[in-house]
């Protein structure tokens, strides 16, 4: 079986907001303390939509990756990279398209949305049409065996399966498949052997899942496998194909819980944002401003938190005592909106400034994101690498 790699992407948006790092990037700090992790930004996918601008993109990129960086992504833990540095995803975007069916593309809930929202764009485009099977190849070319995504996207982890098991089946065939298997079977020992069986036959029978797992369990401790008789057996598991490209399993996060400073959802074209690294009179400014409970007109009107933009603030920010003294002062008008909006400004300050340190060093000397990007290129390149080889033989594409 392969590392259980995690793979997961940014459209080069420019410079990022709070809202991106409660939604995503903590997220990534976490995960990337636990295992693997490839982190890209996702340039061709910018252009998708945006193909008839493209001039953004380049500054796009290097801003949102001083801002991964500044955030806390440390790129001695994840792989950072630029998806078009990796010709790979194309090719293998081109080899899946040939069975895909056009049908499974079209039924992807978020296309007919994203047509509906970006009204103001033709985006009747072919390269539209297939952007969630480039990002099945971003995520199937690195055999990750994890996508953290939001409730929306799980539609497109289930193509992303679909397709890869589709793929498994029309090209895992090698000749001699069965044969090299059993021999594969003895090389495991004779007690060994026969609890491989029994599990197999257990899985294909009566589709007993938890005899799947210690099968798969069992041959990862298998020290006498090559690799390549490890993934027969992985194969032979579930029938009689080898594993080429491996099915993804969605891993579900939370969703930010920070709002714009209006309340809607923090998105830099309503002009509700924080940025990642906004200067911090910029930060007070913006705090004071907000709107608060529109019942609250004067100092001596009650308010109620739950109509109140900044409550929200409050809740991903303060600790509990702070919290009641919000939801007490509030109702009894005891505070001031502004004596209210303090703690928030404090709290984004101080969690602002270890990342606008972290940057420094970037924005100082580029060449060291350049570096690390550089890096991250090549490392990518070198796993795709190792995957497309397969896929090409078992297209029969290898020219040997
Ligand atoms: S006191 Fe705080 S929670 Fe209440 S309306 Fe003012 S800002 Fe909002």
């Amino acid at each position: 079986m392969y590392p259980d790699r995690v793979v997961s992407g940014m459209r080069p948006t420019g410079s990022m907001h709070l809202g991106h790092y409660h939604g995503a990037l903590k997220n990534w700090i976490t995960m990337q303390a636990e295992q693997p992790c490839l982190f890209f930004v996702a340039d061709w996918h910018a252009l998708t939509t945006h193909y008839d601008d493209p001039s953004i993109i380049e500054k796009a990129t290097w801003d949102m990756l001083v801002d991964w960086l500044a955030a806390g992504i440390d790129p001695t833990q994840a792989t950072l990279f630029i998806q078009s540095r990796v010709p790979e995803h194309a090719e293998l975007h081109l080899l899946l398209s040939m069975a895909t069916p056009l049908g499974w593309l079209e039924r992807v809930p978020t296309y007919k949305d994203q047509i509906e929202n970006l009204a103001n764009r033709d985006l009747a485009t072919y390269g539209f049409l297939g952007y969630p099977l480039l990002q099945a190849a971003d995520v199937l070319i690195y055999r990750a065996s994890e996508v953290p995504v939001g409730e929306d996207q799980v539609p497109h982890i289930e193509m992303m399966r679909e397709i890869a098991r589709r793929f498994n089946h029309l090209y895992g065939k090698e000749p001699g498949f069965e044969q090299k298997a059993q021999e594969a079977v003895k090389k495991l020992g004779s007690k060994r052997a026969k609890l491989y069986n029994e599990l197999r036959t257990a899985y294909q029978q009566d589709g007993d899942d938890d005899a799947l797992d210690q099968a798969r369990a069992m041959l990862e401790e298998a020290g006498s496998l090559s690799m390549i008789d490890r993934e027969r057996l992985f194969g032979y598991l579930e029938g009689s194909r080898k594993l080429i490209l491996v099915e993804p399993e969605a891993k579900l996060t939370a969703a930010s819980r920070l709002p714009g400073l209006d309340g809607r959802k923090m998105s830099k074209s309503y002009g509700n944002a924080i940025a990642l690294r906004e200067p911090k009179e910029s930060v007070t400014t913006k705090i004071r401003k907000m709107p608060t409970d529109p019942a609250r007109v004067r100092r001596t009107d009650a308010g109620e938190p739950a109509r109140c933009p900044v409550w929200q603030f409050h809740q991903v920010y303060s600790d509990a005592p702070t919290q009641e003294w919000v939801q007490k002062g509030c109702r009894s008008a005891g505070i001031g909106c502004i004596e209210c909006k303090q703690p928030v400004i404090d709290a984004i300050v101080a969690e602002q400034e270890p990342m606008h340190e972290r940057a420094q060093p970037y924005l100082d000397d580029p060449s060291l994101v350049r570096a690390i990007v550089a890096d991250g290129n090549e490392t990518a390149r070198k796993l795709a690498q190792e995957t497309m080889r397969d896929v090409r033989e078992a297209m029969g594409l290898s020219y040997t």
